[in-house]
């Protein structure tokens, strides 16, 4: 059973979220502040945060940001504020994804489950051929183990991140659209931007080529990206 937190400071909000997840059968805790909410993550080890972004004592960008210190868990933001400013700061600084209220429960229950859908090597042996490596110059991506290595170097990397890397290397050579990229990797269709494409491929360039000065991901002007490193 996933263990899901809530961190929400509008009562009425959490009580609700705490009632519609326990009927769909997860094990909810439920926090009302930043701090509070940010020790629960770190010590109750939950599988997945819905967090809000506006709280007291420390805000839900904050609390992320320290989580991210720590650990992957997927995190779903809650926001009041339809501004796409800080829906990106959100996944600019990790979470998997966001919410703007008023929700309706249907569709944060499906990106839950989304969120959820984390590679597990073991669960899975048909699908997951054991160390079948994915290769690209010295990039190397064991799909059975889910390492992601450079040389030698292990790299960090979260769920969105490996799954957009590994999408991208497997068509490597052709250009993929926003489009394409949102419906493999977040698996619905936003409503809104495609900004968190953009988003996530700065994090890939960061980790990546930032860090060991190659060229992996070129954007393909007004069309997407191509993954173009032998
Ligand atoms: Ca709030």
């Amino acid at each position: 059973m996933s263990k899901i937190l809530v961190v929400e400071d509008e009562r009425k909000i959490a009580r609700f979220l705490e009632l519609e997840l326990k009927h769909e059968g997860y094990e909810v805790e439920t926090a009302g502040d930043g701090r509070t909410g940010l020790e629960r993550a770190l010590e109750g080890k939950p599988d997945l945060l819905v967090l809000d972004l506006m709280l007291p004592e420390l805000s839900g960008i904050e609390v992320c940001r320290r989580l991210r210190h720590e650990s992957d868990v997927p995190i779903i933001m809650l926001t009041a504020k339809d501004d796409v400013s800080d829906k990106v700061m959100g996944l600019d600084i990790g979470a998997d994804d966001y919410m703007t209220k008023p929700f309706a429960i249907e569709e944060l229950l499906a990106r839950i489950r989304v969120a959820l859908r984390k590679p597990r090597a073991a669960a899975r042996p048909d699908k997951a051929p054991e160390n079948s490596v994915c290769r690209a110059g010295e990039l190397n991506v064991n799909t059975g183990t889910y390492e992601v290595r450079f040389g030698d170097e292990p790299l960090q990397l979260t769920k969105k991140e490996y799954d957009l890397l590994l999408y991208l290397m497997k068509n490597r050579g052709r250009a993929v659209t926003r489009d394409e990229l949102l419906e493999n990797i977040w698996g619905y269709e936003y409503t809104g931007d495609t900004n968190v494409v953009d988003v996530y491929i700065r994090y890939l360039r960061h980790k990546i080529d930032d860090r060991f000065g190659i060229r992996t991901i070129q954007t393909i002007r007004s069309v997407g990206y191509i993954f173009n490193y032998e």
